[in-house]
């Protein structure tokens, strides 16, 4: 408990914390905050924090809407310098950023200095990305005129984030956005406010110390905000991480108003078990997948297809590891698994088992709730295999929470048809030694998802890749490869040098 009242300590969190940030500056603190942020992983309340009214919003969105005008004037390798510094600072704050991380959102101290580790390895790719905003240049088809291609900024970026990713997605978005000259405006999860209050310090200090204005880093708290951001034609672009049902929402309303959107949504993530895998390598890939952040991860291996003459045998294995699994406060290294992220959660997770039984589903690992001393937050479930059929509602659904369920392939083609056989697409993996599997699973193919992997399972990306699903996922990009482009406007340049004005395609119009 010292530890932790430490680490807010540091971070800059109080026991009210406001709803807003312009960046050195913090609404009002009045008597009657609108949330509370209670920790998972013991139960306690951390702190409360106010949300943000209408005209705090209209505020907010002015300071942004003004510094956009100076930020995008700053060369892009100077804003570049800025994210370099911002990484610095992360890397000064990782143990306690991450710590926080852990005790708040409850995935385990490992992952959460993890997250800590990929907001500085996006900013360090965001600093190279600096100096390599590129556009192409093309021959123009008439005489003395040149044609090339720049990317500007957008103006205002909204990221609006979930609980599980409660600091790495919203770096994703801000390193990349800051570095393409756009000023953001972050509405967090109201399950993670404190993690998104401590984030946007660690920046604030590093625009104050370069003299930047106000606006460039704005935090905007509470949950009515989403709507607002949604419909506000200043935001140029929203950048959503969440569920689908709430993505589309949010991508409904943006493209009303003509307003971009990344949508970065829910995942059904399956690994098949070629008989030609490495079954004790597939085992390690196969359970973090399920049980690691408690199976709250956008990526989290949710179906394992096997194949059935490695079925019993894996399932086996699959049961004897589960067995050896430990449960239990995340902030202790010798725990595997922590909390769900609140009682929600815990009470979804109760009803996908139940759903999945009455539609015929086989646990073969049992679940349920965890009771007693170390688990009075009350968020705490066992981790369970079910040996389902594809078809299942319940298995066509992301439960967010840690049950894994089990299907059996007699052929390639129709273990194939099965991974792509749900609504979303985010990540699939292949876990086999035989080439010609491999290759068809990458191929068009196989799998329809926007990450396929061999011999690695589907839970986590590093950051150099372009990140992002389809279907129901929602087709954004966001992180690396070329998912800056996202954040800026193309527009093509025609200058014409000679003394004539000819047109295209041969047109004549003499006058
Ligand atoms: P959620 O959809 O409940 O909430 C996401 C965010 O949307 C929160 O900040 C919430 O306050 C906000 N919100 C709620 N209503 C809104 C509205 N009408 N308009 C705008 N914003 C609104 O999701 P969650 O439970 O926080 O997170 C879990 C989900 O996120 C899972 O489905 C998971 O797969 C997904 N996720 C996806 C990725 C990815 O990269 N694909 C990454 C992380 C999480």
């Amino acid at each position: 408990n010292n530890t932790i009242q430490s680490v807010l300590k540091n971070l800059g969190i109080q026991d009210i914390n406001p709803s807003w940030s312009t960046g050195s500056q913090w609404g009002p603190i009045a008597d009657h905050p609108a949330l509370t942020s209670f920790s998972p992983v013991d139960g306690a309340k951390i702190a409360d924090i106010h949300a943000a009214d209408t005209e705090q919003y209209e505020s907010v969105l002015k300071t942004a809407s003004a510094a956009a005008l100076v930020w995008k004037k700053v060369p892009a390798p100077k804003r570049g310098d800025i994210v370099r510094q911002l990484g610095d600072a992360l890397r000064a704050k990782k143990n306690d950023l991450g710590t926080l991380v852990s005790y708040e959102m409850g995935k385990s101290l490992q992952e959460g200095f993890g997250e800590v580790q990929e907001m500085i390895d996006i900013c360090d790719f965001a600093v190279g990305q600096s100096r390599q905003l590129y556009g192409l240049t093309m021959h123009s088809e008439r005489p003395q005129h040149r044609m090339y291609e720049q990317w500007h900024p957008l103006g205002i970026v909204g990221i609006i984030s979930a609980f599980n990713f409660p600091v790495a997605v919203w770096s994703w978005n801000a390193a990349l956005a800051l570095v393409a000259g756009n000023v953001c405006v972050w509405k967090p999860s109201s399950k993670t406010p404190l993690c998104a209050i401590a984030c946007q310090h660690i920046l604030a200090e590093v625009l104050k110390a370069n003299d930047l204005p106000e606006g460039i880093s704005s935090l905007l708290i509470g949950n009515a905000v989403g709507d607002q951001m949604n419909n506000d034609k200043r935001i140029a672009l929203v950048s959503f991480t969440g569920s689908t049902r709430i993505g589309r929402i949010v991508s409904a309303a943006v493209a009303t108003r003509f307003g971009r959107s990344i949508l970065e949504l829910g995942g059904n993530n399956a690994i098949i078990v070629s008989k030609d895998a490495d079954l004790d390598m597939s085992i390690i890939g196969a359970v973090f997948g399920a049980v690691g952040t408690a199976g709250q991860r956008c990526t989290s291996t949710r179906r394992l297809i096997i194949h059935e003459a490695v079925y019993d045998a894996f399932k086996e294995k699959l049961v004897k590891a589960y067995g050896q699994l430990r449960i239990g406060d995340p902030l202790d290294q010798n725990n595997h698994v922590g909390p769900l992220i609140d009682k929600g959660a815990v009470q979804d997770y109760l009803n996908a088992i139940e759903k999945g039984k009455a539609e015929g589903a086989n646990f073969i690992v049992e679940g349920g709730v965890l009771s007693g001393d170390t688990y009075e937050s009350g968020c705490y479930v066992k981790p369970c295999i079910a040996e389902v059929e594809n078809h299942y509602e319940i298995v066509q659904e992301e439960t967010f929470a840690p049950i894994l369920y089990l299907i059996k392939y007699k052929t390639i083609d129709e273990a194939i048809a099965l991974q792509n056989g749900v609504p979303q697409g985010l990540s699939s993996a292949i876990m086999t030694l035989n080439l010609r599997e491999a290759e068809l699973f990458l191929s068009a193919n196989g799998s329809d998802c926007g990450i396929a992997n061999v011999n690695i399972g589907t839970s986590g990306a590093e950051i150099g890749g372009a990140f992002g699903g389809e279907k129901e996922t929602g087709g954004g990009r966001e992180s690396g490869s070329d998912a800056w482009k996202g954040y800026m406007r193309r527009q093509t340049n025609t200058i014409n040098y000679s003394d004539t004005l000819p047109l295209a395609q041969g047109i004549k119009f003499d006058l």
